[in-house]
């Protein structure tokens, strides 16, 4: 059901040893789909000779726990995925403790300082501007855009404010977003370790948020930068990330940080063909592990799977 090629850089060797990571928001229990991702992460690592690291994406504070982290790390734990540097969890009677080296923290929330001094960069190089823009007007400008049969894209509002205007409107209590502005002309192209060759009109991408207006990092920033400064350097993920990857090339550039290679492979889909999720009550390891499954049982169905 699953086809894909790969063309991982198993036979030559890259330059740079093989780093590569799973970095799962904390939100919930691990379903088989993103454990699939962590274990090519791991084969890809391990089979090289590189390093595996285990990264929390706790920026959304409401959503993750530290009681989902605790379950990630002892469901990788029981499957045997084990990594080289994570983040230190507390409460939990894994052994590896301790493990934030010199490129941690690895859990996002703590990293706080770091993501300042990059949006200050992008700030004053002008690669990022303070948007006021609220969501229902983005929303109506989105429903507008639809309806004209346009995509939808960041309209630049306030891509061109005045230094005075923001500090005049910042001053009265409004809490800009920052945006990254995206060039209007050219392509990004890349090839993808799994899909092949992908190119992206800039023209396409608008201008995107990259700190939300309560101050947290967004998505595609911090996971970007991370494992810029993390050393990743190969990206296994899901396919539904595949178009955030020239937003996130367009940053490292912008920042001057390495870009890793990405791999976007297949999602695991349910039965009726829409991929797992942890809302929609998807096969969990817990449900796997309760029903009697052996670990290296699940790791060797998994491995195979679409191969
Ligand atoms: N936190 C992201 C997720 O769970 C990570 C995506 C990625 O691997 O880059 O989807």
């Amino acid at each position: 059901m699953f086809q894909e090629s790969f063309s991982l850089p198993l036979r030559t060797m890259p330059a740079k040893q093989t780093k590569t990571r799973f970095a799962p928001s904390p939100t919930g229990d691990l379903h088989v789909g993103n454990v699939r991702t962590a274990l090519f992460n791991y084969l890809l690592a391990r089979g090289c000779k590189g390093s595996f690291i285990l990264r929390s994406e706790d920026t959304d504070h409401e959503r993750s726990s530290e009681a989902s982290l605790a379950s990630i790390c002892h469901d990788l734990e029981w499957l045997g995925l084990s990594w080289d540097a994570g983040p230190r969890i507390e409460r939990s009677n894994i052994e590896k403790t301790d493990s934030d080296g010199p490129l941690g923290p690895y859990r996002q929330s703590e990293r706080d300082s770091i993501y300042k001094s990059l949006f200050d960069r992008l700030s004053q190089s002008g690669r990022g501007y303070s948007c006021f823009c609220s969501p229902e007007t983005l929303a109506a400008t989105r429903r507008a855009q639809l309806a004209a049969g346009k995509p939808p894209r960041y309209p630049g509002t306030c891509a061109a404010l005045s230094d005075n205007e923001i500090e005049k409107r910042i001053a009265a209590g409004e809490s800009p977003t920052l945006r990254f502005r995206v060039p209007e002309r050219g392509a990004i192209e890349f090839r993808d370790l799994a899909k092949g060759q992908q190119r992206f009109a800039l023209a396409d991408i608008g201008d995107f948020i990259i700190r939300r207006s309560n101050g947290t990092p967004s998505f595609f920033f911090s996971n970007a930068v991370d494992d810029a400064l993390m050393d990743i350097s190969d990206v296994l993920r899901g396919e539904d990330h595949l178009a955030n990857t020239p937003r996130q090339m367009l940053l490292l550039d912008a920042l001057d940080l390495n870009k890793p290679r990405y791999g976007h492979i297949a999602l695991v889909v349910g039965e009726k063909g829409s991929p797992l999720s942890k809302r929609e009550g998807s096969v969990g390891l817990g449900d796997l592990r309760g029903a009697g499954y052996l670990p290296l049982a699940i790791v060797n169905y998994l491995a195979r799977l679409g191969t």
